[in-house]
C-alpha cells in the first residue's frame, strides 16, 4: 500500500452540498451533520485537518476529477455510472428514494407518478435519474437542491418531490402540509467519492472507515442524527 497524497498538504479537503439535512447543513457558516462528522473522523485517522466546501451537487464529481477537492461525501449513492467517473470507499449508510406529497394529493403510491404528474428532484442525483428514467424528462423538474425542490412542492409547482429519506423526514418536519408516502422507491449506499487517480487515499480511507465501524463510531454518529 503506497502513500496517498492530498491536494492541500496535511489537509483533507471535502466536497459536498450542505443543503441536505442530517447529512449536511449549515449552522452559522459551518457545514455540520453526518457526513461532516465522519469526514472529521476519518480525517483525525488519516492524521489531516478536514476543510469542508459547499457547492451544488451536481458540481461534485467534477471537483474530484479536477483536483478541487480530495473526496465528497455527500449522502452519495454509489452508482455504476459514477463509477466511470471517481471510486467509492465502502460504504457507511444506506438511503432510500421516497415522494414527498401535499396533504390531500391524489398521489398515494409510486405507482400513481406514471399518471401524468410533475415531479421535481435535485439536480444530478439518483432521484433525478430514475424519475427521467421512468417517467420521461418532461415529467421531470431539477433543482438545485432539495430545500428549492420542496418550496416549489409547496407553490404547487411540482406534483411531488423525490429525495432521500433522512432529508424528506427534516423538511416534512420544518414545514406545514406534507407527508412522505409510505412507498420506498429505490434502496441505495451512501459512500465517500475519491479521485480515481488516488486509489491510496481510497485504501486508506477504507481502513479508517472500517475501524470507525468496529469500535461503534459510525453507528454512533447515525444514531445522533437519525430518528428511530
Ligand atoms: N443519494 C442521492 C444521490 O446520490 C442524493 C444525494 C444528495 O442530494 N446529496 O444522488
Amino acid at each position: 500500500d503506497g502513500e496517498f497524497t492530498t491536494v492541500a498538504d496535511g489537509v483533507l479537503t471535502m466536497g459536498t452540498n450542505a443543503a441536505f439535512p442530517p447529512y449536511e447543513y449549515k449552522e452559522g457558516d459551518q457545514v455540520v451533520g453526518i457526513d461532516a462528522e465522519i469526514a472529521q473522523a476519518l480525517a483525525d485517522k488519516l492524521g489531516l485537518k478536514l476543510e469542508i466546501l459547499d457547492m451544488d451537487f451536481a458540481s461534485l464529481i467534477t471537483a474530484i476529477q479536477a483536483g478541487k477537492v480530495d473526496i465528497s461525501l455527500a449522502g452519495m449513492t454509489v452508482t455504476e455510472e459514477r463509477k466511470q467517473n471517481v471510486d467509492f470507499t465502502d460504504s457507511y449508510a444506506t438511503g432510500v428514494q421516497v415522494i414527498i406529497v401535499k396533504d390531500g394529493s391524489d398521489i398515494a403510491s409510486v405507482d400513481d407518478l406514471a399518471n401524468d404528474k410533475i415531479i421535481g428532484v435535485q439536480e444530478g442525483t439518483t432521484g433525478h435519474l430514475y424519475c427521467s428514467d421512468d417517467y420521461g424528462e418532461d415529467h421531470v423538474i431539477a433543482y438545485t437542491n432539495g430545500a428549492t425542490a420542496v418550496q416549489a412542492l409547496l407553490q404547487d409547482k411540482v406534483d411531488c418531490v423525490v429525495i432521500d429519506q433522512q432529508p424528506a423526514e427534516e423538511f416534512v418536519e420544518a414545514n406545514d402540509g406534507l407527508k412522505i408516502l409510505d412507498t420506498e422507491y429505490v434502496v441505495e449506499n451512501y459512500a465517500a467519492a475519491v479521485s480515481k487517480d488516488n486509489p491510496a487515499l481510497t485504501a486508506a480511507l477504507n481502513k479508517a472507515l472500517q475501524e470507525l465501524k468496529d469500535d461503534g463510531t459510525i453507528q454512533g454518529i447515525l444514531d445522533k442524527y437519525i430518528k428511530a
